[in-house]
């Protein structure tokens, strides 16, 4: 998409997705008993223009994530990020990491001990820290990003040895399942490793964010404990 593609209308459209996405977070979060505030949406951008993004931040949007880091690094000269924070939440190569340090502030997609050596050896160049979560393939899918649940705790134990490196939380993409039941499960065990984790008061780890979510299902995702929602398609429109 060109960004000359983008209109008022497409504008307007993005101000009332995100008018409702915004009031929906709202009542899922009473809902939970949690306060509206505590729940972070982030814009997931991958493949939307610039100048959209940039719209949606001017509305109010303070974090996007994007999934590749070609694309992010052609668009990240022109989105206007004063205000908004940017994070990585993609499969993420290992010899491409070096392109997101000075772009993101936090990587969801934390998935091998390789990406954690090389952020922990840039990092210490660089001389700065930086947080990251731990994606858990959660529905033990192939094909899928994510370390398999049994080996979670193994992995949050390796990696938080590395000083340069911050375990802020953790993030899941479940499967696609038509049932909200089911759904909700791997919700709800996504909340317990997190509160599990969180019990054991591992130095250098903070269950802070378990980001969980996607455009058509962040109000379970928000019922099952979680305080990030990744949101694309339901705030920017279908993706092409
Ligand atoms: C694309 C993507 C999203 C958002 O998906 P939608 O269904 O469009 O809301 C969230 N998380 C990740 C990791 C994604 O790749």
């Amino acid at each position: 998409m060109t960004e000359s593609s983008f209109n008022r209308e497409d504008f307007a459209y993005i101000d009332e997705n995100y008018k409702r996405i915004k009031q929906q977070i709202a009542d899922a979060a009473k809902a939970a008993g949690a306060h509206e505030n505590s729940i972070r949406l982030m814009g997931a951008s991958k493949t939307v223009a610039p100048a959209a993004i940039n719209h949606a931040i001017s509305i109010g949007l303070n974090c996007i994530g994007e999934n590749r880091v070609q694309e992010l690094t052609e668009k990240y000269p022109r989105l206007e990020l004063e205000n908004c924070d940017c994070q990585f939440i993609g499969r993420l190569q290992t010899n491409k990491i070096k392109y997101l340090l000075d772009k993101v502030s936090q990587i969801q997609s934390i998935d091998n001990m390789g990406q954690i050596r090389e952020l922990a050896r840039l990092l210490e160049k660089r001389g700065s820290c930086m947080n990251l979560l731990i994606e858990v393939n959660i529905g033990k899918e192939e094909n899928k990003g994510g370390i398999m649940p049994e080996k979670l705790l193994e992995f949050v134990d390796e990696a938080r040895q590395y000083r340069q490196i911050h375990i802020n939380g953790l993030m899941a993409v479940p499967p696609a399942v038509d049932e909200i039941p089911t759904l909700m499960g791997y919700f709800e065990q996504m909340r317990k490793y997190f509160i599990d984790i969180e019990g054991k008061k591992m130095d250098n780890v903070d269950m802070n964010i378990l980001s969980m979510g996607m455009s058509g299902d962040y109000c379970e995702a928000i019922a099952c404990g979680a305080n990030m929602v990744r949101v694309g398609s339901a705030l920017f429109g279908k993706r092409n």
